[in-house]
């Protein structure tokens, strides 16, 4: 700032709009009425009151439109009018716990939105979020946004407010901090003391994080309406501060004024990168990842079946069937509704559980909407596929495969027992005979009584991103089941159980053997929704009470299954003082299906909890056996690698830091030789524990169970993180079944990473009494060859009947991707996340060539041939 440069302080009137807290949805949206009824008020009697930022989202409007609809055409003026400032989110969302796809939704929804509304803020917004995912940089840019404002999680590395904020591809946005968070003037002084002590604490505490003469002063906080009579409190102010002026103005002013003044100077910013998850200035509230954790576990699964399974089944089914325009729009439609219903479900008051029960009782509803909508759409575009794959006369399984491939892998099928006989075996169009299992027997369908029975088989060489026929075979033959006493095996693994429950892997390739996998601890908690705190005088318990049983339970031939069934005795709740764990025990079932199938190099295990006790957290152990001073953790577009060992921090930082991080489909360990992957469906937090022998053990989170929306009795934060409230719902008493893989390998993670998605995406497969037999009998949608390149979504084009194909490199170096849709295509044009602005791509021999940065994101559009 240059001596003769007036300081300027930039007041931006906002409210934070919690959709859902400690208050569910339609309570909060009653205020939101109000809220807005008295905005609009505001914007007709004070000309003075210039602007409104709606909290950076788009949702809280639609809200209130569905309750005034008859305030459309006023709300659509004042948005024009760049008076009330909305987007670019659709929602503010946990950023670690929705997916890579939503990340992208949220925003490709918000921006549509506000565009439609009249006018869109350009500047991303993530005010409250519990810190920053590393690749949040790169989808703003994606979506041609070039700042960020931001708040948690941005630590002592950085003593100004605006810096540059790198993502591991190298994009790069500038970042707004609130070094105090976003409700900094929360209310406006009255009376002329009161303003001028006001005053002086605002000079006092921003302006020496300045970097220009522009100071930014947030006026607004958690659903608070915007203050009449700011205007006036401005001239007030102007009128006391002669070597400073205050402004009424927008964050995008802010931001403008910000780069006009550094200009040339915009380098000598500090670069920052990667994540933000720092404790030292902020709560980031890192026991959020555990809370609740049904919730990971739908979100996740819902996320898939949306951008995995329904998405590419009915861009698939549009492209063979070609249906009129009617119908896409329709089947579009449905996907938006199912989108929309999922992202309500992305705020980071929502997916995080630290909300009041009557919360979750809308959460849950809408996971359940959304699994219709997505599961309609599959069960048809499937159907549709399936018939033009089938051949005529015979009954066929057509299964999908979402993921790379050639893939096998075990999958599972629904059929009718006709006449009391089962299938005998799958038949590949080569002849080859593979055998079925069943599973389940005594299935009936809702539709009529007939009995079902579900069938599993190992799928051989499914293509990727295609599908596979297989005709069913009755004809009687020996029963070709195997198995061993106490132990199963296939060409990769064999699986023992100690006499105490725990697993013993003999990796046949490396002749690794390792100790001691699947071990349950479980330890006391005293914390709350948000934070992990635990008690003074805590008990840890990582043993049954009796010897386990250990049993074969099936024995092939597509699946082997090894059964551990213990009891824990647990202490039922906390003692009274709340600073250890009671006296009184209660039983706990706990028992893991442990299981191996011909082909595929994964160890699957399926535990089931009966949890009856209160305030503790459970976790299951896997000693690796390996020295690794760095974990690997999936996340949205890559891996985040960080120290294995413990944080270290003083007495000054805000909160205790968390050991436990946040991950995708897996976290990893490595010596450079051998490493251990743990995948994990929908359990998202993750602790690397120190062995006494200097190795590390992978601590997977299965219940952290709490009463209390916040306390502020916890060790581990100061103060409330929300209102002190009883929140039994927390404590996830009952029957919970969490499922997880365990995948030993040579190297490191960068040539298995496809387990673990695998994991996650499984097979899927219909039965089609007879089809057309006009498409053949396997076939792939999509070719995406490159080492690391891997598929985000496959989808109908949000503007036209085009696909879109996004592909991102999850790897930490540079590479190649080939990219081709198996449909014929007239044209292919690369886009931005928005699938927009459309460019030239380099296609040779039919395909898309194209080098990607480490995590960079890459959209195609494929038109299709008229
Ligand atoms: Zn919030």
């Amino acid at each position: 700032m240059s001596p003769d440069t007036k300081r300027k302080f930039v007041v931006v009137s906002h409210t934070h709009w919690d959709r859902e807290w400690y208050q569910p949805f339609e309570s909060f949206r009653a205020r939101l009425v109000r809220m807005m009824d008295a905005l609009i008020d505001l914007f007709e009697r004070d000309p003075g009151f210039k602007h409104f930022v709606l909290d950076g989202q788009t949702v809280p409007l639609d809200d209130y439109l569905e309750i005034r609809p008859d305030r459309r055409e006023t709300i659509e003026r004042l948005v024009k009018e760049g008076r009330l400032r909305i987007g670019p989110n659709y929602m503010l969302p946990d950023e670690f716990l929705i997916g890579a796809e939503a990340t992208i939704r949220n925003l490709m929804t918000g921006i549509r939105s506000a565009r439609e509304y009249g006018r869109l803020m350009n500047v991303g917004y993530s005010p409250d979020a519990f810190g920053h995912i590393a690749h949040l940089p790169s989808v703003l840019r994606g979506f041609g946004i070039d700042s960020v404002l931001i708040w948690r999680g941005v630590g002592r590395e950085v003593d100004v407010s605006e810096f540059r904020w790198q993502a591991p591809d190298g994009s790069e946005v500038m970042a707004v901090h609130f070094p105090y968070g976003y409700g900094y003037m929360a209310t406006v002084p009255e009376d002329e003391a009161t303003l001028r002590n006001h005053l002086q604490n605002v000079r006092s505490s921003l302006e020496p994080f300045a970097t220009t003469s522009n100071v930014l002063v947030p006026n607004g906080t958690d659903h608070l309406p915007a203050h009449t009579g700011l205007s006036q409190v401005i001239a007030r102010a102007n009128k006391i501060m002669n070597d400073a002026e205050m402004v009424h103005g927008t964050y995008e002013e802010f931001i403008a004024a910000v780069r006009g003044e550094l200009r040339g100077r915009y380098n000598e910013l500090p670069l920052l990168r990667g994540e933000f998850r720092s404790s030292a200035r902020s709560n980031v509230l890192a026991g959020v990842l555990s809370t609740r954790m049904w919730l990971k576990q739908r979100y996740v699964q819902c996320e898939d079946l949306l951008a995995r399974y329904a998405e590419p089944l009915v861009a698939w089914a549009h492209l063979i069937s070609k249906p009129d325009a009617e119908r896409v729009a329709s089947d579009k439609g449905l996907l938006h509704q199912a989108w929309k219903l999922l992202l309500q479900n992305g705020p980071h008051d929502s997916v995080t559980g630290c909300s009041v029960d009557a919360v979750y009782d809308d959460v849950g509803l809408r996971f359940e909407k959304c699994e219709q909508i997505a599961e309609s759409l599959i069960g048809e575009a499937h159907g549709t596929l399936g018939r033009a794959a089938a051949p005529k006369l015979s009954e066929t399984i057509v299964v999908f495969n979402p993921e790379a491939g050639p893939r096998t892998d075990f999958c599972t099928v629904q059929m009718p027992v006709e006449g009391g006989r089962l299938p005998t075996a799958f038949v590949e169009d080569t002849g080859v005979e593979l055998p079925v299992q069943a599973l389940r027997r005594g299935v009936h369908s809702p539709r009529d009584a007939r009995e079902r029975v579900v069938v599993g088989f190992v799928a051989p060489l499914v293509p990727a991103y295609g599908y596979k026929t297989f005709t069913v075979s009755y004809d009687e033959r020996p029963d070709a089941s195997h198995g061993g006493e106490s132990s199963i095996e296939n060409e990769y693994f064999h699986v023992s159980a100690q006499p105490d429950g725990r697993l013993i892997v003999v990796d046949k390739a490396s002749h690794r053997t390792m100790h001691g996998l699947n071990r349950f601890q479980d330890s006391g908690e005293a914390g709350d929704e948000y934070t992990y705190n635990p008690p003074l005088r805590d008990e840890v318990i990582d043993a049954p009470k009796n010897p386990p049983q250990i049993r074969i339970t099936e024995t092939g031939p597509a699946r082997w299954t090894l059964e551990v069934r213990q009891v824990y005795s647990l202490p039922a709740r906390l003692t009274p003082d709340r600073k250890g764990r009671s006296d009184d025990r209660l039983d706990c079932a706990i028992t893991s299906r442990v299981r191996l199938y011909p082909g595929v190099r994964r160890i699957d295990v399926e535990t089931d909890v009966d949890n009856r006790c209160e305030d503790h957290r459970l976790r299951v152990l896997f000693p690796s056996g390996l020295s690794s001073e760095r974990s690997y953790a999936e996340q949205h577009f890559g891996v985040v690698q960080r120290p294995a060992a413990p944080i270290k921090h003083d007495a000054s930082w805000f909160e205790t830091p968390a050991n436990t991080h946040p991950q995708k489909t897996f976290v990893d360990l490595t010596n450079g030789q051998s490493g251990l992957m743990i995948a994990n469906r929908g359990l998202p937090e993750y602790e690397i524990l120190r062995e006494d022998d200097g190795t590390s053990t992978v601590a997977l989170t299965l219940l952290r169970c709490v009463s209390w929306l916040s306390r502020e009795d916890l060790r581990t934060r100061n103060g409330h993180a929300g209102p002190m409230m009883y929140t039994p719902g927390a404590q996830m008493i009952g029957r919970w079944t969490f499922e997880y893989s365990i995948i030993p390998h040579e190297g490191d993670w960068q040539a298995f990473y496809q387990e673990a998605h695998r994991f996650n995406r499984p097979l899927r497969a219909i039965r089609i009494p007879g089809g057309a037999g006009e498409l053949p009998r396997e076939k792939p949608l999509l070719r995406l060859d490159g080492e690391g390149i891997a598929l985000s979504t496959l989808k109908p084009a949000e503007d036209d009947d085009a696909t879109v194909v996004r592909v991102y490199n999850i790897s930490d170096h540079p590479g190649s991707a080939i990219i081709s849709l198996r449909e014929p295509i007239s044209e292919v044009e690369a886009v931005d996340l928005n699938e927009e602005n459309a460019g030239p791509v380099v296609v040779q021999g039919g395909a898309v060539r194209l080098d990607l940065a480490p995590n960079q994101i890459a959209t195609f559009r494929f038109l299709p041939r008229k």
